[in-house]
């Protein structure tokens, strides 16, 4: 059995815990690896080498810096077919999502790339008789990251990406279903030229990141998974001092008006809910149509398109999406799927009996269609994360808004219209983080910012952009004051100048 250890100053550290997670092939349902899990000595001993690795990183200088995400990038782009062939592999999600998952990290590592420019600060010549005033941001020490399973490229890349081209180091706390990626990234790291311990990968559970929420080295933690993990993130490191970012679970809806165009709304809606097997925080596992006319239609056209979605084993180049990522996610999934029969809720299309000819072990979970979801279901309130479309009907562009706006979770959201009007009234009045016009899934470009609202996020800086920027750097303003006629003392002699 293939073990997956921790990269810990630029080498293996194999660890010596005996606690172990199965690492499965979603496809096949068999265990191909097995990753290790640290002990609160082996994070310690991670965090030594990265707080060490921090001071000469730090007074790097930044364009050395961004030559090295620059090098980064270059890399991933070599190795790209490779790193989305494992990621596929361990986490069931089609090779072009597989690619698009490194490609959107990739795209935070181009951003940071341009961290000389971002980095400069402010100036105010003047600001009194003889007076300056400028700010600067400058790094933390060590941070770390606790990433979920379901972008193990992407996610990684949004935190440490910017994190050590502002001159920290990090430690990154993968998911435990999906490991080998993210330690490729930190080994290619050190290949462009980071040095060792500015990027250190430690593997774990509960236990790993109770270590990393406690450790008083670790000035900042980045999280993102399900909401009661972030939740209790955010209030532990907070607790510990720390500067936390919490981004939690998702029930992201899409409004369809009446004068909506259909044939887009259908094409947008079948990859947005049922791609990547609906394991996205972003994904659209919920369509509220305005009217009746609306609804009907959206209805019998959804039925149609499912029924041309191919769910395949990972690398089937015409598969729509994979399997889910463990047994237990889609039994969970099967379960919501029951639990919305008993509601009361009418299921149009029933995925759960779907199988694989020849996978019969691989854990696959056909398209599954709700209609007449209401508001009180369960759920309906809760993430299922999976391919589940839930339609939840509305009479009124205000009855729409509203249902969004007043969800526990606020993500993202969508509106499907031809009226301009109507689109910025929604876009303006809505309570959810990421808003998209025409556009079902609304990931902002990699140079604005992500994060969602309620609970869907604790804290209160978002991923990447400016944002990512300022959550990994501390400001300092410094109030300079050179009178005129003091700088004549003769003893005074600057020391470079000895
Ligand atoms: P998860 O919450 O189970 O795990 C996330 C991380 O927390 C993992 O590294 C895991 O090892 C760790 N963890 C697990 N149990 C823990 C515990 N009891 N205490 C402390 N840490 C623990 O999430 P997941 O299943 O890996 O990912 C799916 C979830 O992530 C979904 O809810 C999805 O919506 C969410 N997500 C959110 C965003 C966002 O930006 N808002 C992005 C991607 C995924």
């Amino acid at each position: 059995m293939r073990d997956i250890a921790h990269f810990v100053n630029g080498q293996t550290l194999t660890g010596a815990s005996g606690r172990f997670g199965d690492v499965f092939n979603p496809n096949t349902g068999e265990v191909q690896a097995r990753v290790q899990f640290a002990t609160d000595a082996e994070l310690d001993a991670a965090v030594q080498v990265a707080a060490k690795a921090q001071i000469g990183w730090a007074a790097t200088n930044p364009q050395r810096r961004a030559r090295v995400m620059f090098e980064f990038k270059r890399l991933i782009e070599r190795d790209m077919n490779s790193l989305a062939e494992i990621l596929s592999s361990e986490h069931g999600k089609v090779i072009a999502d597989s690619k698009g998952d490194i490609q959107r990290g990739l795209e935070v590592i181009e951003f940071a790339c341009g961290i000389p420019h971002i980095l400069k600060g402010e100036y105010t010549e003047g600001a009194g008789p003889g007076i300056d005033v400028y700010s600067m941001r400058q790094p933390l020490g060590v941070c770390a990251g606790i990433t979920p399973f379901n972008f193990p490229a992407m996610i990684p890349m949004w935190m440490f990406g910017i994190s050590i081209a502002v001159g920290n180091s990090f430690i990154l706390k993968p998911s435990e279903k999906d490991p080998t990626v993210p330690v490729k990234l930190a080994e290619l790291m050190m290949e462009a030229g980071a040095p060792p311990g500015v990027l250190n990968v430690i593997h774990g559970d509960k236990s790993a990141v109770d270590a990393i929420l406690s450790h008083p080295l670790i000035r900042a933690v980045s999280f993102v998974g399900s909401s009661d993990i972030a939740s209790y993130v955010y209030q532990t490191g907070t607790a510990h001092g720390k500067r936390v970012q919490a981004m939690g679970g998702a029930k992201n809806h899409g409004i369809v008006l009446p004068d909506a165009d259909m044939d887009q709304v259908v094409k947008d809606l079948s990859g947005a809910a049922f791609g990547s097997a609906g394991e996205r925080c972003m994904a659209l596992p919920v369509v509220v149509p305005v009217g009746k006319k609306t609804a009907d239609e959206l209805r019998e056209r959804m039925v149609a398109e499912i029924g041309t979605l191919k769910v395949g084993v990972s690398t089937d180049l015409d598969a729509h999406y994979g399997p889910v990522v463990s047994a237990a996610h889609r039994d969970k999934i099967a379960d919501y799927i029951r639990i919305g029969q008993e509601e009361g809720a009418e299921l149009v299309v029933d995925g759960r009996d779907f199988q694989l000819q020849g996978f019969e072990k691989g854990f696959f979970i056909g398209p599954s269609l709700f209609d007449g979801v209401k508001k009180g279901m369960k759920t309906y309130q809760e993430e299922i994360f999976g391919p589940v479309l839930q339609i939840v009907r509305a009479d009124s562009f205000e009855e729409a808004v509203a249902l969004p706006s007043e969800h526990q979770y606020g993500n993202g959201v969508a509106i499907f219209t031809r009226n301009g009007r109507a689109a910025r009234e929604f876009a303006a009045s809505v309570n959810v983080g990421m808003v998209g016009i025409n556009v079902p899934i609304p990931v902002p470009v990699a140079y604005h910012t992500f994060g969602g609202w309620k609970r869907s996020a604790f804290g209160d800086t978002n991923q990447h952009g400016v944002e990512g920027v300022k959550f990994y750097t501390k400001v300092k303003t410094v109030t300079a004051r050179w009178p005129e006629g003091e700088a004549g003392d003769s003893s005074f002699v600057i020391p470079t100048m000895k």
